[in-house]
């Protein structure tokens, strides 16, 4: 019965075409260049950047927790951190 080899081939196919269809893709999703990751008093808002306590990188936005020190703008992923750096924006800082 030769006809019952058909649905096998076409599958066959199909499992192919996924196959070559998956990574390319992945590729696609991977692509976009990842946005430069400002460090601790120089992100602004709609930057990327790292929380000077808890080192998490995070995006700041007009909301954002921040803290003026030394002149300079210090963003926090949220108000505990900004609770922490107060209480000792040296320690976080470091000496400038
Ligand atoms: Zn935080």
């Amino acid at each position: 019965m030769p006809f019952l080899r058909a649905p096998r081939l076409s599958l066959f196919c199909c499992f192919l075409s996924l196959a070559t269809c998956v990574p390319a893709a992945v590729t696609l999703v991977a692509a976009p260049s990842a946005p430069a990751v400002r460090p601790p008093g120089t992100a602004k808002v709609g930057d990327l950047a790292i929380c000077p306590v808890q080192g998490q990188t995070f995006r700041v936005s007009a909301e954002t927790t921040h803290a003026e020190w030394k002149g300079k703008t210090y963003s926090f992923c949220c108000d505990g951190c900004l609770e922490d750096f107060l209480k000792a924006p040296d320690a976080y800082t470091g000496p400038l």
